[in-house]
């Protein structure tokens, strides 16, 4: 008998997990960090719906934050399983969750303070969810497995990963479960899936037929902006911005965002359309990630492949310095002459980006270009917005530079390239769950697969258990 609970990235984004039970034993998929409001999504964080001691394994789709965040905590909380992943996963997991465990730290250290000053010595520090020792500690319940490859998980469970092109390693699994005695039962997670025609990465793969489907739904109800003439674009902000003797300030996510910045800028200078062009990459998590991307050219697509070994390195080759020392970065903020700055955080919360936004908003010559979506209440948002003044690093700038938004490099598969995807399943598929939505997605999202045959559609609520069973015949 196999069963499912939603515990996470139901009917909203972040928090992703769900728990698999056959017969006597237990397996995760995923086991992401809820984000969001700081209180709220701390005291969803701190506790498991389950013994984590007693927690078989886990299967993890790929490694953002929301997906993969709360593994520390797992192993904190004595879990001693396996944790299975594609490798770039598992690498990519080394630096994300040490950097995550770094957060939780910081965050602790700043809520007891907080904490202090209003009642002194009253009370006891605040406990970080997790610290950079569990961070160590879960790598080495790793396994790491390559795409379609099918791998034991229990002794009635097997797994196979599946090209999900959503980020550097990322997969979806198909489980099947066979006990010998009933017929085999097949689960599809599509994990998050990619865009069609990302670069550097590979278009997801067909979804496999299967008894049960759980799909990500992030934008199952919208058409997103095409990708097709972002490097042309991007290209055209920098030209303009130089002509003005003007710097041009890119805040990006270090894993995935500012790589794919990298290499079209690289191919840009390649084929001779920017010429000297000073970019600098100032984010020490963003060079880390950049040599995880090195180390698994086995994720390319086709064209980055040969744009990798025609230049021997897609994300370096002189195209750009990459800033790993605070004396170098502040160095960038000295220099007169036009360049492009690339640095995190991406929503311009934290991180060396504030600096150089410090340093460069004041002045009509700048550009900043925003590459990625931008939560309410963060400073990259209020950029978006074009607010005439900006509160930075404790100080009130007014915002003269010029803003420059540029959609399409999202990661997630739009309403219709999920469509491309859910399609020729929909007279095989028993019943269908979706997650990692906006309920309003959610509801676009299920109408047009029950158009397209989809006989039963739904998006669980968190705690939501249903049984699994094999077979009775394909309906429809
Ligand atoms: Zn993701």
């Amino acid at each position: 008998m196999m069963q499912i609970t939603f515990h996470g990235a139901a009917r909203e984004v972040t928090g992703s997990l769900h728990l698999i039970e056959v017969d006597s034993q237990r397996v995760a998929l995923d086991c992401g960090l809820f984000q969001g409001r700081r209180r709220e999504s701390d005291a969803k964080n701190r506790t498991f719906p389950f013994d984590a001691a007693r927690l078989d394994a886990v299967i993890l789709s790929h490694a953002h934050i929301d997906h993969s965040g709360r593994l520390p905590l797992l192993a904190r909380q004595g879990f001693d399983g396996t944790v299975y992943s594609t490798a770039a996963t598992r690498d990519l997991c080394a630096i994300m969750l040490a950097d995550s465990a770094h957060i939780q730290e910081e965050d602790a250290k700043f809520l007891t303070k907080r904490l202090h000053k209003k009642r002194p010595g009253a009370e006891p520090p605040v406990d970080p969810l997790y610290e950079s020792r569990d961070a160590a500690d879960v790598l080495r319940l790793f396994h790491t497995v390559s795409l379609n490859r099918p791998f034991r998980v229990t002794s009635s469970l097997t797994a196979q990963f599946h090209e999900a092109g959503h980020m550097l390693g990322s997969a979806g699994v198909t489980l099947t479960y066979a006990n010998g005695r009933q017929p085999p039962v097949t689960l599809v997670f599509s994990g998050d899936i990619g865009r069609f025609e990302m670069p550097i990465l590979r278009n997801p793969a067909a979804l496999p037929e299967c008894d049960y489907l759980i799909c990500e739904s992030t934008y199952g109800g919208r058409k997103t902006q095409s990708n097709v003439d972002l490097k042309e674009r991007l290209e055209a902000v920098i030209k303009e911005t130089f002509e003005r003797g003007g710097k041009v300030i890119i805040p990006a996510f270090s894993v995935g965002r500012t790589q794919t910045l990298v290499y079209f800028i690289h191919q840009l200078m390649e084929a001779g359309r920017l010429k000297d062009v000073p970019v600098y990459i100032d984010s020490p998590l963003s060079i880390d990630a950049t040599e995880v991307f090195r180390l698994h050219p086995d994720c390319f697509d086709a064209e980055a492949r040969r744009f990798n070994s025609r230049t021997g390195d897609m994300l370096g080759g002189g195209c750009c310095t990459y800033v790993r020392d605070v004396e170098d970065s502040k160095a960038i903020n000295r220099r007169r002459r036009p360049c492009v700055v690339i640095s995190a955080s991406g929503m311009c919360e934290n991180g060396r980006i504030l600096h150089h936004l410090k340093n460069n908003v004041t002045s009509p010559k700048n550009t900043v270009l925003i590459v990625g979506f931008q939560g309410q209440h963060t400073l990259g948002r209020r950029i978006v917005e074009r607010e005439k003044h900006l509160k930075i690093l404790g100080e009130k700038l007014p915002l003269r530079a010029q803003v420059v938004v540029l959609n399409g490099f999202s990661a997630h598969a739009d309403r219709d390239e999920l469509r491309r995807l859910t399609q020729p399943l929909a007279r095989r598929v028993k019943r269908a769950f979706l997650v990692h939505g906006e309920i309003d997605q959610m509801e676009k999202m299920t109408a047009t697969m029950r158009e397209d045959g989809f006989v039963d559609v739904s998006a669980p609520e968190t705690g939501t258990t249903v049984p699994l069973n094999g077979g009775a015949s394909s309906p429809g």
